[in-house]
């Protein structure tokens, strides 16, 4: 992508009202509230091109946001619930509808609330928002890395760009930088050390909406060789899964998720993630509950395992009773071994609660999403880190998290719009 128009330079740096570093949705979203301002806004991105996760997020069907009520909406940040919700103000999930409805794109509603494009992707919003930040005059560097500040001069933005070393001058600064999953998109979590040099505090980044290892027949990790052979891949379709250790919220829903070689993933575990995460950072493990049959009752499951089966395998009769086939048999022999699955009242039990355990959070790379961050307490109420006056920060690179469903998105880009109303009352001597 090209610069397109004429830098301007003033003792060998660069200059601009606002440089707007990281071109994911929360940074586009801040380029494009700023350029409507009326400012001049540079858009400086390490990738050769915007948006990628953006587009990553589009491959199975881009979850802009969901329909349901605010209040219900904003307790999915948990305890930054009262922050974010200060975000969806200015720019909640009705407005973000009416955002992609003006570039060209229509949303619907799907059968669980969530809000996707009527075509489910991304590259055409991505697009039809590009060609508007440019008219709005938005200039954009690509392959321009960000490395920190000047150590001499204090504010100077330094970049490694491939006609080398950069530095700008901006009036403000808007960090929109990432998390730190999924590094090959560009979120690598890198900025961390800058901030912190600065003296930003910094929550430690962690892997949100992520999967887990089991531990099966502890102190070991993973399924056995032959379950992970056999299974890695399948999903558990129709099962209920819970939660409850006390110190979180008590967790119970139906739905599906997948096993891994060496563990489970997928939107049923995403959406107890950052519980079983707490739990394993303070007992090393935590264990959850499996109903592999929710539609039926645990008298008629009982009732059906203990009924007569001849000379018919044990598989056979379960098959035939329950339904009960594939993975889910199988995840019965893996946990009860032979002699649990021989205990008819044992396994009726097991059916319908069957304990996993997991013992390790699957690396933050391979996460949806990350918790940590910037800490929302080192930022005013604008947006502005208190120690760096003039540097707001947005989107994933703060210290909040949400579950999938569209609130990662709806708050990245509700923050992106906070953030650029914090550098235009900045910059217009407002508040600060
Ligand atoms: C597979 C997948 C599917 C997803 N699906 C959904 C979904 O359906 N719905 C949803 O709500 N969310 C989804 N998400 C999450 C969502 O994509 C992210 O939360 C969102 O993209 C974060 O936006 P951001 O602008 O804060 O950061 P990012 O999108 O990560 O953008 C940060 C940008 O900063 C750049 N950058 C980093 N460091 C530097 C540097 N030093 N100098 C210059 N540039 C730098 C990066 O290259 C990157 O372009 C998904 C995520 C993944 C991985």
């Amino acid at each position: 992508m090209e610069t397109d128009v004429m830098d301007s330079f003033e003792s060998g740096a660069m200059c601009c009202d606002v440089a707007v570093i990281g071109a994911g949705p929360a940074g586009l979203m801040a380029a494009e509230r700023l350029a409507g301002a009326g400012l001049g806004v540079r858009l400086f991105e390490a990738k050769p091109s915007v948006g990628r996760k953006f587009l990553m997020a589009g491959k199975g069907g881009l979850n802009l946001t969901h329909s349901e009520a605010m209040p219900a909406f904003a307790s999915r940040f948990g305890g930054r619930a009262a922050s974010v919700s200060r975000w969806l103000e200015s720019f909640g999930p009705d407005q973000l509808r009416d955002w992609a409805r003006a570039l060209g794109v229509e949303t619907f509603v799907g059968s669980s609330g969530r809000v996707f494009p009527v075509d489910m992707k991304a590259a055409p919003l991505l697009r039809a928002w590009l060609v508007r930040l440019r008219a709005q005059g938005v200039t954009m560097h690509m392959r321009h890395r960000w490395l920190g500040w000047d150590a001499s001069q204090d504010g100077l933005l330094r970049f490694d760009t491939p006609a080398g070393p950069l530095a700008v001058r901006a009036r403000a600064v808007v960090l929109a930088l990432g998390g730190g999953s999924w590094a090959r998109l560009g979120s690598d979590g890198a900025w961390t050390q800058a901030l912190a040099a600065r003296g930003v505090e910094i929550a430690p980044l962690q892997p949100a909406n992520c999967g887990f290892d089991v531990g099966v027949g502890l102190p070991a990790r993973g399924w056995s060789a032959h379950f992970a052979e056999r299974f890695a891949g399948q999903p558990f379709k129709s099962v209920a899964l819970s939660f409850d250790d006390g110190h979180c919220a008590p967790f119970s829903r139906k739905g599906e998720f997948v096993a891994t070689a060496t563990g489970i993933e997928g939107s049923l575990v995403y959406a107890v993630s950052a519980a079983l995460r707490e739990a394993i950072a303070r007992d090393g493990q935590a264990t959850l509950m499996l109903d592999l049959l929710p539609q039926l009752s645990p008298e008629r499951v009982l009732a059906e395992v203990r009924h007569p089966r001849g000379s018919r395998s044990l598989s056979s009769h379960l098959k035939g009773r329950l339904g009960l086939d594939g993975i889910k048999a199988a995840v019965l022999y893996e946990i009860l071994g032979k002699e649990g699955m021989a205990d008819a009242e044992r396994l009726a039990r097991a059916i319908k609660a069957l304990p996993v355990t997991v013992v390790a959070t699957r690396p933050i790379d391979e996460a949806i999403s990350t918790a940590g961050g910037v800490r929302l307490e080192a930022l005013d109420e604008h947006g502005m880190c208190l120690v760096a006056p003039g540097v707001f920060c947005a989107g994933e690179m703060l210290d909040w998290e949400a579950p999938t469903g569209g609130y990662l998105l709806t708050a990245c880009m509700a923050s992106g719009v906070h953030a650029a109303q914090g550098v235009a009352r900045y910059l217009k001597g407002g508040v600060h």
